[in-house]
């Protein structure tokens, strides 16, 4: 890969990955996509830490509740393979991540915090409290302990109230041109509702920078295949095909390099192979 690099939350190229009613758009947010292959970024899209641990059809958690020996375990591993695939990559002159702020497990300058969660589902008290979620910190933990530097952060707004993505994609694009990453606006308005599109297209790694890949994404959540020798990667690929089929949810595949890996791993679980998509996501 070489020259800039994006570690890329995954809920931004798939809002599928995200608790029910957190969703702002049907697939993965294009003009953000965009704007990274304007940019000159090369994408490695993360895996989503808590949809790889509990699942799409999870509750909504505050932070203290993932701040558990369990979780940080779990993130450690899936931290691994962005260690791997950046090792992969061999270098690079500007490497960057795009958390997600609010999250309690992405968030890079705001997460959440709530006392007196837990047991029965239901509306609770929850503040946005500076700090980072509990992924974006393991996650820096694993990347210097192998050596691979400390990327500039920046966490989108997407999850906090007053969220405006035309104004956030301009804070993004100063960003990527060099800009220190600015405070989100946290306003009164809640996020733009959205549903979503239930439908996920798996693309090789490359898909992130073709142009006609990246339209899919108005209604196809994507997820990226890894490189070569994924191994851990693979795995966890193959948990969020199973899952996303379990709850119902469309997946395909585009032919590409790693596909055939993909696919001789889901039939090993019992799994049908991902087909190619049809023309319409709901079909
Ligand atoms: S913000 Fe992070 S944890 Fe939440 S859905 Fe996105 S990738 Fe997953």
């Amino acid at each position: 890969m070489g020259g800039r690099i994006a570690l890329v939350s995954n809920c931004l190229a798939n809002q599928n990955a995200k608790v029910a009613e957190y969703e702002v758009c049907p697939g993965g947010m294009v003009p953000l996509l965009q704007l990274l292959r304007a940019r000159g970024f090369a994408v490695i899209q993360m895996p989503c830490p808590e949809m790889t641990f509990l699942g799409c059809g999870r509750w909504w958690q505050v932070r203290a509740q993932y701040d558990t020996a369990g979780y940080r375990r779990h993130c450690r591993m899936a931290a691994g393979t962005v260690a791997d695939a950046l090792s992969q990559a061999g270098g690079c002159t500007d490497l960057v991540l795009l958390g997600v702020d609010g999250s309690p497990s992405s968030g890079v300058q705001v997460t959440d915090s709530g006392a007196d969660w837990g047991g029965r589902p239901g509306p609770r008290e929850v503040a946005l409290v500076p700090g980072q979620g509990v992924w974006i910190e393991v996650l820096l933990q694993v990347l210097a302990e192998r050596g691979l530097g400390r990327p500039r952060l920046i966490g989108i707004g997407s999850e906090l109230p007053g969220y405006d993505p035309e104004a956030e994609l301009a804070r993004l694009d100063r960003f990527l041109q060099g800009a220190e990453a600015t405070l989100p606006e946290i306003g009164e308005a809640p996020p733009p509702a959205a549903v979503r599109g239930r439908a996920v297209l798996v693309v090789p790694q490359e898909g992130f920078a073709d142009p006609d890949v990246l339209a899919l994404a108005a209604d196809w959540g994507l997820l990226q295949l890894p490189g070569p020798e994924a191994g851990a990667a693979l795995e966890l690929l193959a948990d969020q095909v199973e899952d996303y089929r379990r709850h119902g949810y469309r997946v395909a595949g585009l032919p590409g390099p790693g596909l055939a890996q993909l696919n001789a791993e889901l039939s090993r679980r019992g799994g049908a192979p991902l087909s190619a998509p049809g023309p319409d996501p709901r079909g």
